[in-house]
Order: structure tokens, then sequence, then C-alpha cells
């Protein structure tokens, strides 16, 4: 997972790279960091924990240029040691350079190894640094040529912004797995994101998604920009960042999340029996399915679990004792409106299954009678190797229950979940989706 963002061409770089990243937060919160060039060198301060934790006025001054790149991250690749914190930062035969990635090379290990064995040594354990070191060995002239001539090494899904000293440069993988967008910045510089929740914070204007398999390149001082077509394929946006991962404000590929997720509830309700005397969304992540969930079937919302807002989310935390022990932490279900009813409960996804049951046991212990369990998205079989942290086999409840099985391990009196197809039709189907999760087509091959 994780958040991109570039910036070129304004003279408060650093500080709108700061707010995207903040306002992108909800994508990655082990680490954080921003690389700043003043079109001669290249600083970066990086570190451990959430953006206004690690940024404050005095660092953001130090930060003096009109380029910034910034990065938050989420462990996909790599350890969560502050070593594997972005941007990756090099000096090379062209000057310096800084990149940032989201996404997931898939053949990452192969790439490494040859390079190890060719004498390249790795000051960390990310897929990022591959690409660097390509970048590095190239014997092309420009740093234009050397950045293509490397991603023809690279598989997977990826956005990936790196900064010179005066240009940025800016690629989306040839499927378009992970999104990323372009925005006019009221300065008149460019900003480029992986959401545009961050355009809407700094009211810049968004003139369009950058294409699957596009570089585009931008040079400081210059108004027009490059775009070059790397690869072309038929695009695959995936569709978790429209089932759980973007903010519902963000607009992806001209759909907007909110809509999708109120399109993915009302598809749950259609085929919906059971009576109920409510509709309970588990915050926030079920809320907006939700909301259509509940305007389908005309039955009331109440927001009978509250969340404290004051924790990160579940995942975060690597160990399973923790992550049980945050639910608790994190969600408190109301016994006034919850006691003798009937609900239906609903939330985006049903990963390892352990917030389900715990909020199931919460919701019983508060005196819900029956509890209709749905979920707005299809059944997660399959590791998402594509830049979505879904865990191994072994923990995807769904790769080793049926959907009754998992219906009792989390001790629901119903269990509902979307088709591949609802969830198709739900974003829309004039294109083709990334479902790895749910289908295991592992698309991206040699
Ligand atoms: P489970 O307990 O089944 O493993 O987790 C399901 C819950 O985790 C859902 O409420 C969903 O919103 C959330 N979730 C789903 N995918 C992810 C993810 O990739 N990262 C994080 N942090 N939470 C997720
Ligand atoms: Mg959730």
């Amino acid at each position: 997972m994780c958040a991109v963002v570039g910036v070129i061409n304004s003279n408060s770089a650093s500080v709108y790279a700061y707010y995207a990243l903040f306002a992108m937060q909800h994508r990655g919160q082990e680490a954080t960091g921003i690389s700043v060039s003043d079109l001669n060198k290249i600083q970066t301060i990086k570190s451990k924990g959430e953006v206004n934790q690690v940024f404050n006025e005095s660092l953001l001054k130090k930060l003096k240029g009109p380029i910034a790149i910034g990065h938050n991250r989420y462990s996909t690749a790599g350890t969560s040691s502050i070593n594997d914190a972005q941007p990756v930062s090099a000096t090379c035969v062209l000057g310096d350079i800084s990149l940032v990635h989201n996404g997931n090379l898939v053949n990452k290990d192969e790439i490494r190894s040859k390079l190890i064995k060719e004498g390249a040594i790795f000051s960390s354990n990310m897929d990022t640094e591959n690409l660097i070191h390509l970048i590095a060995r190239s014997k092309k002239e420009s740093l234009k040529e050397r950045i293509i001539e490397s991603l023809k090494h690279c598989l997977g899904a990826y956005c990936f912004i790196l900064a010179s000293k005066d240009e940025l440069f800016v690629i989306r993988d040839r499927y378009g797995v992970r999104p990323l967008s372009l925005a006019r910045l009221k300065d008149g510089g460019y900003i480029v994101a992986s959401e545009t929740c961050a355009f809407d914070l700094l009211e810049a204007e968004f003139i369009r998604d950058v294409k699957p398999g596009e570089m585009l390149i931008f040079k400081n001082g210059y108004e027009k920009y490059e775009s070059i077509e790397l690869f072309k394929e038929e695009p695959r946006i995936c569709a978790f960042e429209y089932v759980y991962f973007a903010r519902p404000d963000s607009i992806i590929e001209g759909k907007s999340v909110y809509e999708v997720r109120k399109k993915m509830g009302e598809s749950l309700a259609k085929n919906f029996k059971e009576h109920i005397d409510f509709v309970v969304p588990v915050p926030d992540s079920g809320v907006s399915a939700a909301i259509g969930f509940s305007n389908f079937l005309n039955k009331p919302l109440e927001m009978a679990i509250v969340r404290n807002h004051y924790i990160g989310r579940t995942f975060i935390e690597p160990t399973q004792e923790l992550r049980n022990f945050k639910v608790k932490l994190k969600l408190n279900p109301m016994s006034k409106v919850l006691k003798g009813k009937d609900i239906a409960v609903i939330d985006d996804s049903i990963v390892r299954g352990t917030t389900s049951k715990k909020i199931i046991s919460l919701l019983r212990a508060a005196g819900a009678r029956s509890i209709h369990l749905a979920i707005a998205c299809p059944e997660i079989k399959f590791p998402d190797l594509y830049g979505i942290d879904t865990p191994t086999f072994e923990e995807l409840i769904s790769h080793n229950k049926n959907a009754d099985e998992v219906k009792n391990f989390v001790g629901a009196d119903t269990l509902t979940f979307l088709s591949i197809d609802e969830l198709k039709e739900s974003i829309g189907l004039e294109r083709q989706y990334s479902l790895v999760s749910f289908d295991g087509d592992y698309f991206i091959k040699e």
C-alpha cells in the first residue's frame, strides 16, 4: 500500500508534500519521509511514525527547494525497520536522485540477487532500492533513458516518483494497479499523488489520472511536461482500493470511492432476506456500504458501534495478541440501542476474521438478539502480491473455510458476501480490475 506524492515548480514544495501526506495518512502509518531538491542537491528527512509526529515547522523550513517527493509507509515488502523508510536517495554519476514507490515488484528477489552478484551493496530490504541500483548502473546517457531501461527489468504493480536535482519523473505500471493522479497547485506548480483527497486539502486543481504505463517528466521552471507511453496493456485497477483502502472522498479513475461503496452496499441488500430492526456499520470502513444497504432496504442506520479514533488501524501492530486487544480498544457497542434487536452488521471485508469475531461477541454481550453480518466484498481467498498487505494463505480465513464455516467461526446468525460479479458491477463494467485476492488471477507475469 503506501502513499506517494511529488511536487515541482512550487515555492512551498515541502509544505505541500507534507499536507498531501497528511491527507493520505490512512495509506500507511508506519514511517514517513520527504526529500527536497533545491536544484543543486537533495535533502531527505524520514523516520518511523505518522506525518505530524515526524515533521514540524522547523524541519519543513529546512527542506527548502521547488521540488519535493514524499512517502507514507505501510510495510508490504521489506521489514518495519527505519532502513526501509522512503524516500530512498542516492548520489550517482548524474547527481542526487531520490525515489518513492507505492506497490510491489513481483520479481524483486530475482533482480536483487542478480545485482548483488554483480557487486551492488544494498542498504535496505526494500524492492524500491532495486530501481536505484538499476538506474545507477545503466550505461545510458540521460536519466530519462536510464529510468526507461531500468523499468524494463521491474515487473509488478507500482507507482514511482523520482526526483533529480531539477526534474520529476512519474511512472505508473502498465496495468495501473495502484492509483495516481495529477493536479495543478495554486502557485502554478504541479502535484502528483496517490489519492485525490490530497488535492482537495491543497485546493489543487485536478488535471487527470496518470495513465497506466505512462511516464510523465516535469522540468523545474517549465510549464510543459512530457508524457511517454512506456507500456500498453489493458488497465487492471485494484478493486481493493475501492473496497477498503482508499479514502471515501477520493476519486479513482473517475469513480467516487464513496459512491462505489454505497453501490456495493445496495448490491448486498438486494439478496438480503432476513428480518432486521436496523443496520449497523462497523466504523469507519463499513459506513459507506452500510448507507447503501440501509437506503436500499429502507431500514434505519444506527451508529450502534462507537469507534475510538485515537488508535491506528487494527493491522498496524504486527502481532496477533495485540490485534485482538486493539479491536476492544477501538470499538464499543451501545447496549441501550442494541438490546433485544435484530440487526444487520455491515463491514467492508473479512481478512483473518478476528475483527468480525470480536465485534460479534461484543454485540452479543451488548444484547443484540440476532446478528446478520454482510460483507461488502467477496471472500478474500488469495494473498494480494500487488501492493496490498493481505496475509499469507494460512492466515486468510476464507482460504481455509467456506462461507458457512466462516459464519460459524465469527459467530454470526447469517453471513453474506458480495459476489465477484457484484463487486465488478458496483465499480463499473467498462473495464477490468485487479481482483487477485478474490479470484487468485495473478496476471502480472513475464
Ligand atoms: P480481519 O479481522 O478479518 O482480519 O480484518 C477485517 C477488518 O480489517 C475490516 O474491518 C477491514 O476494514 C480491515 N481491513 C481489511 N483489509 C485491511 C488492510 O489491508 N489493512 C488494514 N489495516 N485493515 C484492513
Ligand atoms: Mg475495518
